[in-house]
């Protein structure tokens, strides 16, 4: 069903809420990276340029239901009004009845800040009660959270199921936009890049994206789950023993759906997780007992290169490394820079992915990051979101 996206809707003089995702790092009441917040700038300057009462709106942290002063949305106001260059109303308690009074006195192109939604037990229970006070605040609902899409929160789901007037902004239309080329018209060859520490965690993506691309290329400590389910050696790597039939599974998926997978066929080992690991590269495939793989080896590396210049669509979740080490960086690194250096339609989506393109400064080298780890994950695998879902008019 259709959504409708912040463009479409009429917005001026109208109270619009704007759910935005701006759980961002504090450290001692100081902000240590706001790109969360400048990442929804374009959705908010374009509220207030059509003249609504802005009213934003999101969590920080685990506060569990609770006020707790170290998950305050305050800091978060004042970096606001430094963005935006002007002022930002701060309201102590995101329900409070006395809101509707201040919203009622704002002029058009005004911001609010309503204090951390989580303060509330009615949010991560999807209350409809906490949902229906939020919805007496608004006339507009706007999602552009796209890392919290993939949850059924008061102020992502029950609350826009409530509102006849609702949208995507310009950060979930983008997000969404990205991930369904991936999914529905890609270039070809499309290749996906696996890695991270668990097949469990990636068995549903597999499954869905073993219809959809043409090469797998898996690294990571998830390979040697694969590597063992075919009967190779892999020492004391990091191995999932009790998915090894599930391994077996995906092996058998990709001979009957002729996707060409690819695992490492060397690796870099240690006998040692640390800074100042003594490493050897192996000759094969197979490691020698006490030790263990972390990173993919040369020759490994050479042939996911290949294949990443080659296609015209990659999409990356998960380092192919221990990357955050220095002796284990390598492959993550030399994915990271082929992928950049690839003209096709390249994606980058988790958590780990990106953190290891900002360690080596290639973050604007890709036609999309993705901003949601949990929720990019959950796209691909073609589950339906509740909080996409509840935007369809
Ligand atoms: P995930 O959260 O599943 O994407 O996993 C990311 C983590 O996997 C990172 O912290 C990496 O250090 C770790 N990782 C990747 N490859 C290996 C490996 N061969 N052995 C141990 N950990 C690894």
């Amino acid at each position: 069903m259709p959504i409708k996206f912040i463009d479409q809707l009429d917005l001026s003089k109208k109270k619009v809420f704007i759910r935005v995702d701006f759980n961002v790092p504090i450290q001692k009441g100081q902000i240590t990276n706001d790109a969360r917040i400048k990442a929804a700038l374009p959705t908010i300057e374009y509220a207030i340029s059509k003249g609504a009462k802005v009213i934003l709106a999101s969590h920080l942290g685990r506060p569990k239901g609770k006020e707790v002063k170290e998950f305050s949305l305050e800091p978060i106001a004042q970096r606001l009004l430094f963005l935006l260059k002007k002022e930002v109303i701060f309201s102590e308690n995101c329900e409070a009845n006395g809101n509707r009074k201040m919203i009622q006195d704002m002029k058009e192109g005004d911001v609010m800040l309503l204090e951390n939604l989580r303060f509330h037990p009615g949010e991560e229970a999807n209350s409809p009660h906490f949902a229906t006070q939020l919805s007496k605040l608004c006339d507009v609902y706007i999602d552009d959270a796209f890392g919290c899409v993939h949850r059924a929160h008061a102020s992502v789901e029950a609350l826009p199921r409530l509102m006849k007037e609702k949208g995507a902004g310009f950060l979930l239309k983008k997000e969404m936009e990205a991930l369904s080329t991936l999914l529905k018209n890609p270039n070809r060859p499309f290749t996906v890049i696996l890695g991270g520490a668990k097949v469990s965690d990636k068995i549903n993506l597999i499954t869905h994206l073993l219809e959809k691309v043409n090469t797998m290329l898996i690294g990571g400590a998830m390979a040697y789950t694969l590597l063992k389910a075919q009967g190779k050696k892999v020492g004391t790597s990091l191995v999932e023993d009790d998915k090894l039939e599930l391994a077996k599974y995906i092996l058998e998926g990709v001979q009957k759906r002729k996707v060409e997978l690819l695992l490492p066929v060397d690796h870099i080992i240690s006998k040692e997780f640390s800074e100042d690991a003594v490493t050897q590269v192996t000759e094969g495939s197979e490691i020698p007992d006490n030790w263990m793989g972390l990173d993919i080896g040369p020759k490994t590396v050479q042939l996911f290169l290949e294949t990443i210049q080659k296609s015209q669509t990659i999409l990356w979740n998960g380092p192919v490394g221990a990357f955050e080490m220095a002796p284990f960086c390598e492959g993550t690194r030399r994915v990271a820079e082929a992928m950049a250096q690839n003209k096709g339609f390249t994606v980058v989506g988790g958590g780990d992915s990106v953190s290891a393109i900002t360690q080596f400064k290639l973050q604007f080298k890709f036609s999309h990051v993705s901003t949601g780890g949990g929720a990019s994950l959950e796209f691909l695998e073609g589950k339906i979101l509740p909080g996409i879902s509840a935007l369809e008019v």
